[in-house]
């Protein structure tokens, strides 16, 4: 008999801070992915020298200094500052919304002439909404043209965000535009966190690091292993992997396990299935060294299909390293509704699916000696940040 304190469904951040951390206490642990790699959604691959984000850019930002010291002392972090720039019908904005965008929006130049601007615009939509008997913004379009007007919305929200959620924004709930900083500032700079950056030679070191001396089987599929599964008096598993090959037909046990896939896959979708929007990537390699300028130029009209083209290189190299790297890789991002087989990426979070998810939220809370945790086993649209926090707290 093997024996473990924990068995990890999924090496992505969740898996693999709990990994490190219950290590780190002396216990043991064997982590299992059904994907042909470690990493979750966080994985890259390195193509032409560049990491590749596989699974979609990721940008890793921070105010809780524990949580920025905790990743860097598995990896130092670059000096990445992510500044996004909106093509819209050929004409370039800064994001997020700042005095760069609203000069070059309106011609403006200073913060009370912007300031007036985006006032007539918000006071107009405020009187529309007013005018309907509302008192609060009841959708995303409200929510946007209340806070930074109808210009901005039409221009820089709408097409995008109905390519990104194919929905239309006054069918989506407000809080999403909530997450988009506006700033009177000329200041580029996306997040308002006092940390960010990306892992110094890419993600791949941070998930190897915190998995470093930690058992772990890819292409294992917990749901093929769970009928060998059985829960003991005392709460333990045991498994029999005697039709296992990659576990080496041994015997197994679990203090409890830690399950970071999808909550109504656990419960064989007994209330129904959970939405999620997924993204397919368009991916190049171009063979010269600096195709758009910069990581990630987002195209915010409904007629271009894919919401955002990333060039990856700009992700880590900077300066003359853009040049020394003869090549570029770059990904077009196309927002789809998710289908059974493709990746489950952005949980949706209306009212259904909120409703749906609660109710399988409440199952989980009921369960003894099974850990819940992650973007899909809680199925909330967590960034990495909260993720690494959420294992800590559980870790104090
Ligand atoms: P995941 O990374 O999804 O890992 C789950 C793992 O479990 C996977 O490896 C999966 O294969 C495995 N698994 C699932 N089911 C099973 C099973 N049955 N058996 C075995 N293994 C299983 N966050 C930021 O902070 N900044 C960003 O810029 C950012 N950009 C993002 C862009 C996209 C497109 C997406 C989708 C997310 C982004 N995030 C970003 C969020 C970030 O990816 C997550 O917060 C983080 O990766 C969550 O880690 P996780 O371990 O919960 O999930
Ligand atoms: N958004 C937008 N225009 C943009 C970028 C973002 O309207 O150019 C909106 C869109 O609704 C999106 C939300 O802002 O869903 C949050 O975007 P962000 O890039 O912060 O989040 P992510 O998609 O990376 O989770």
């Amino acid at each position: 008999m093997k024996k473990y304190d924990y068995l990890i469904v999924g090496s992505g951040l969740f898996g693999a801070t709990f990994a490190y951390m219950a290590k780190k206490q002396g216990k043991k642990c064997l982590v299992i992915d059904k994907r042909t790699q470690l990493g979750g959604n966080i994985y890259c691959e390195n193509i032409e020298g560049i990491n590749v984000h596989k699974y979609g850019a990721h940008i890793f930002h921070t105010s809780n200094k524990n949580v920025w010291d905790f990743v860097n002392s598995i990896v130092e972090f670059n000096r990445y500052t992510n500044s996004p720039v909106a093509n819209y019908k050929g004409k370039l904005y800064n994001l997020p919304f700042n005095m760069n965008t609203f000069y070059q929006m309106w011609g403006v130049t200073t913060p009370d002439e912007a300031q007036a601007k985006i006032d007539e615009q918000k006071a107009e939509a405020v009187a529309k909404m007013k005018a309907e008997g509302a008192t609060e913004p009841r959708n995303l379009e409200e929510q946007a043209q209340t806070l930074i007007g109808k210009d901005i919305y039409e221009k820089l929200i709408k097409g995008y965000t109905e390519k990104q959620w194919g929905r239309k924004c006054t069918e989506l709930p407000a809080f999403i535009i909530k997450r988009l900083p506006v700033r009177m500032v000329f200041d580029n700079n996306y997040f308002n966190d006092t940390y960010q950056g990306i892992p110094i030679g890419g993600y791949n070191k941070l998930i190897d690091g915190l998995l470093d001396g930690v058992e772990c089987h890819k292409n294992i599929d917990f749901f093929d292993l769970r009928k060998d599964i059985n829960k003991n008096e005392d709460g333990t598993f045991t498994l029999d992997a005697s039709s296992n090959d990659a576990l080496g037909n041994d015997l197994y046990s679990f203090g409890e396990v830690v399950f970071t896939g999808q909550i109504d896959e656990f419960y064989d979708y007994k209330y129904g299935k959970l939405n999620f929007r997924t993204v397919k990537f368009e991916q190049d390699i171009i063979d010269k060294p600096n195709y758009q300028g910069n990581a990630v130029i987002n195209y915010t009209e409904a007629e271009v299909p894919y919401t955002r083209v990333i060039e990856h290189k700009h992700f880590e190299m900077f300066g003359q390293k853009v040049y020394d790297c003869k090549k570029t890789v770059i990904s077009k991002e196309y927002s789809t509704e998710w289908k059974d087989g493709m990746e489950p990426y952005y949980p949706v979070n209306d009212k259904i699916n909120n409703e749906l998810a609660e109710k399988y939220r409440a199952l989980a809370a009921k369960e003894s000696n099974v850990i819940f945790g992650g973007r899909l086993a809680e199925y909330k649209y967590y960034d990495m940040a909260p993720v690494v926090e959420n294992v800590m707290k559980l870790f104090k």
